[in-house]
């Protein structure tokens, strides 16, 4: 296999591909957006997996500007991977909250510098944060740059969405998809494997919902994880409830992704929090290393992506 080529359908390996042998960083910026169910539109708390220092108020951010942190990012990006080119992440919190020419002010800031090595804008947000001026703006970006909406599907399960107080439901997230409909922007959903009331079968059922949706090119899968400064973790801690071991987590994929459409990008396959902020899973392994042990267990069992859809068809 092609150095960089997996045997799904990876990130790493669609970048190259699509930015000819490129080097493309993401820099992520922070606009000081919050979200709703955080800030009492819909809700107080947030998710209860999110972590504190995403509710750290803005004003006690003391963010650079934009510009500062796209300079600074792409700085650091050269010097430490020789990136090239640059996709700008909008990614803390609900960046789509704010009326549309606000948010249009905020990446005409962060596209602005260095802007002949930026070749992409990804903006993350929630389903419910999205209206047809907000896609229209984002639309607007698509004939010089590449375009993808980062939303948060997290489950299938209104019940599941309902206990960890997302504040929107599945139909949200449907009905956001339906914006984007035959749209020039791309979008990647986001994840969650391993609440403890959900059954396998359940979390399997989040491929048929993914492969439903031809706009959805990009995916990041996460297992559940329980970090400090959140209400899950004040939770577990009280009373710890089965997570995933890393051995079970990569069991599990090696049945979801041959469930998973062949032409979904799969951006990431696991979420791993900093080590000071983990609480459990404690798999005690580096990034790299799970990398290596669920791609191992991919290969050695021969999976391959959108297999069961080939045999069922
Ligand atoms: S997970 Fe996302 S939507 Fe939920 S509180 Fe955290 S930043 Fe906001």
């Amino acid at each position: 296999m092609e150095p960089g080529r997996k045997i799904y359908n990876n990130y790493g390996w669609y970048l190259r591909q699509k930015y000819q042998g490129k080097k493309v960083y993401k820099v992520i910026v922070d606009a000081g957006f919050t979200c709703p169910n955080r800030d009492g539109l819909k809700g107080y708390g947030g998710c209860t997996y999110c972590n504190v220092d995403s509710f750290t108020p803005e004003a006690a951010r003391h963010l650079p500007s934009l510009a500062e942190q796209v300079e600074k990012g792409m700085a650091r990006a050269r010097h430490s991977y020789r990136a090239e080119k640059f996709i700008i992440y909008f990614q803390p919190n609900t960046n789509t909250y704010a009326p549309a020419e606000e948010l249009k002010k905020l990446y005409d800031e962060a596209l602005s510098v260095n802007s002949q090595d930026v070749v992409g804008l990804s903006v993350g947000t929630r389903p419910d944060c999205l209206d047809p001026e907000k896609i229209a703006l984002l639309e607007s970006y698509t004939g010089r740059l590449d375009v993808d909406l980062e939303m948060g599907m997290e489950s299938i399960y209104d019940e599941t969405l309902a206990r960890i107080n997302r504040g929107c439901t599945h139909a949200d997230l449907e009905k956001a998809l339906q914006l984007v409909e035959n749209s020039p922007l791309e979008v990647c959903v986001h994840t969650i494997f391993g609440f403890p009331w959900e059954s396998r079968e359940m979390m399997l059922r989040y491929a048929d919902v993914i492969n439903r949706f031809p706009q959805i090119r990009f995916v990041k899968l996460h297992h559940l994880h329980i970090v400090e400064g959140s209400i899950l973790g004040v939770h577990y801690k009280r009373k710890p409830f089965k997570l995933f071991t890393l051995e079970e987590y990569a069991d599990f994929l090696c049945q979801f992704i041959p469930l998973l459409r062949e032409d979904v990008v799969i951006q990431r396959l696991f979420g791993l929090a900093d080590r000071e902020l983990l609480i459990a899973p404690q798999w005690k392994l580096k990034r790299s290393e799970i990398q290596a042990y669920i791609d191992h267990a991919l290969e050695s069992n021969g999976i391959r992506q959108g297999a069961a859809l080939s045999r069922a068809s």
